[in-house]
């Protein structure tokens, strides 16, 4: 069966979010690639027809957020993973705007009771607690990057291409190998040791995550000990847009929803 056999109506057919991917998905030229991706998502859910796909918005792409997601259901990919990035580019407003954005999604979502098919990393049952635990919640240092000289990266974005304000740091190469002194400050990452007080003991902080390239980007020291919190108003709208939707869903379903994520694991929608 095609794909487009597959999906309920209020997906077919949606408007395409042409606009959305062009603003940042540009060849040399400055054209965009939406029309020559889009041609071969089909070939490539025929091929892995379980596959995800991830998104990222910015502060120009929130009108298109509830359209994108649509979108990207209406042309078969099931799965939506999905966060704003991790730079500072956030303008007055967009936090509202943002949440505006999700609670119509939300609203979509649970009136044509998409739910039961799709997912969207944006609303998660596991999201908006205070922290748990401890952990770190970015990965850097246990991902290397290599560039092309053989230089190795606590990850891309401590690349120089990827640093505003910051060299770039290398913590060894492929000829001598990882420099340990300089790996250990990344393995000694968690939250605490990084977070400001009023993180430590946020009562949303669940899901408020961070990108240690950022940090150290933006920090007043070369530090990576240092959390930039510029996307506190941005997480806390997806937080009241996240409990807009459980609440809702709740009601139609008769449950208490959150209540059911006190298990393992998140609960993603
Ligand atoms: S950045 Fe804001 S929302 Fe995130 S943990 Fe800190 S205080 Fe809470």
């Amino acid at each position: 069966m095609s794909i487009l056999h597959a999906l309920p109506p209020c997906l077919l057919h949606r408007p395409d979010t042409r606009a959305k991917h062009n603003l940042q998905r540009v060849y040399p030229n400055g054209q965009g690639s939406y029309d020559e991706v889009v041609k071969n998502i089909p070939r490539w859910l025929e091929q892995f027809p379980k596959s995800s796909t991830k998104v990222t918005i910015s502060s120009d792409d929130i009108p298109y957020i509830k359209e994108s997601v649509l979108h990207l259901w209406g042309l078969g990919i099931k799965e939506v993973n999905i966060n704003v990035v991790f730079e500072d580019v956030w303008k007055p407003g967009d936090d509202e705007r943002f949440e505006d954005q999700l609670v119509g999604l939300a609203d979509e979502i649970i009136e044509k009771k998409l739910y039961e098919t799709y997912s969207c990393s944006f609303f998660s049952k596991m999201l908006g607690y205070p922290y748990r635990d401890n952990n770190n919640w970015c990965g850097a240092g246990k991902m290397l990057a290599v560039d092309h000289l053989g230089n190795f990266y606590p990850c891309v974005r401590f690349l120089g291409f990827s640093l505003q304000n910051r060299t770039a740091l290398v913590l060894g190469n492929c000829f001598d190998g990882i420099d340990r002194n300089r790996l250990r400050s990344f393995l000694t990452l968690d939250m605490v040791s990084q977070s400001p007080a009023e993180c430590i003991d946020c009562d949303v902080a669940m899901g408020c995550a961070w990108c240690q390239g950022a940090n150290y980007d933006c920090a007043d020291t070369a530090t990576i000990f240092q959390r930039a919190t510029y996307l506190c108003k941005m997480h806390k709208a997806r937080v009241r847009a996240n409990n807009y939707f459980w609440n809702k869903l709740g009601r139609k379903l008769g449950k208490d929803l959150r209540a059911e994520s006190s298990g393992d694991g998140p609960g993603t929608c």
